[in-house]
């Protein structure tokens, strides 16, 4: 049983969940507390209201591991941008993980934007991730992201998303049925309009809402 979030890090590196340093330094400077209050350092997924959860830390833990190409480097304009970002757990994981970056959250509640940002704040950090309202399945404007993680299930690949990354980019999206068992698929963007697919794991997650192609 974890009781600080020092001890859940600790877990998940012990089970073999994270095997990078950069995913336990990130995890460490993320007080999950802060984002959720309710058993923040047990390893399952909580409500967060509007009908959406906080995904169990595990979750978190190799989601970044899978990104970790995109994510753990350094250059000039890297961007991160978490699709679903809910309580914006993600989004400050990510920003951890990489304090060259900029990230970004899009969320389509509006309640939850609010929660989002008002739970960035309390890390006290100079730079906060930014949240912003709208949907992961329109037009995402002009950025161009070296990452790009979806909190929720899609029912197929959002075009928007595999536009939206940069040519060596790296996409990591819950796919398939809804209300069902998806697939956590890892899309790599080779050239402007090439990119490959890799099965990761078959998980369950919230639906996407509002899916238009
Ligand atoms: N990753 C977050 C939340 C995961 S729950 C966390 O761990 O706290 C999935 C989130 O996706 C919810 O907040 C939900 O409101 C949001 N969402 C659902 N459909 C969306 C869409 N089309 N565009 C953007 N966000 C969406």
């Amino acid at each position: 049983m974890a009781f600080t979030n020092a001890d859940l890090v600790a877990g998940l590196k012990r089970e073999g969940i994270i095997s990078s340093p950069f995913v336990e330094r990130a995890m460490l400077a993320v007080d999950r507390g802060l984002f959720i209050p309710q058993n923040p350092y047990v390893d399952s997924p909580q409500d967060i209201g509007s009908g959406q959860t906080i995904s169990a830390p595990h979750m978190h833990a190799y989601a970044l591991e899978l990104l970790k190409d995109a994510v753990d480097k350094s250059g000039l304009d890297i961007r991160f941008l978490d699709v679903g970002s809910g309580s914006g757990y993600f989004c400050a994981l990510l920003a951890a993980a990489n304090r060259e970056a900029t990230v970004e959250g899009i969320e389509l509640v509006p309640e939850l934007v609010e929660l989002g940002k008002k739970n960035l704040q309390k890390l006290g950090w100079e730079r906060v991730p930014e949240i912003r309202q709208g949907s992961g399945w329109q037009s995402l404007g002009v950025e161009r992201y070296d990452a790009i993680h979806v909190g929720a299930a899609a029912a197929s690949l959002p075009t928007e998303l595999v536009k939206a990354l940069k040519v060596g980019g790296l996409l990591l999206i819950p796919l398939g049925p809804q209300h069902d068992t998806q697939f956590l698929t890892l899309v790599h963007k080779k050239t402007d309009n090439e990119y490959t697919t890799r099965r990761v794991m078959a998980v369950r997650y919230v639906p996407l809402v509002d899916q238009k192609n």
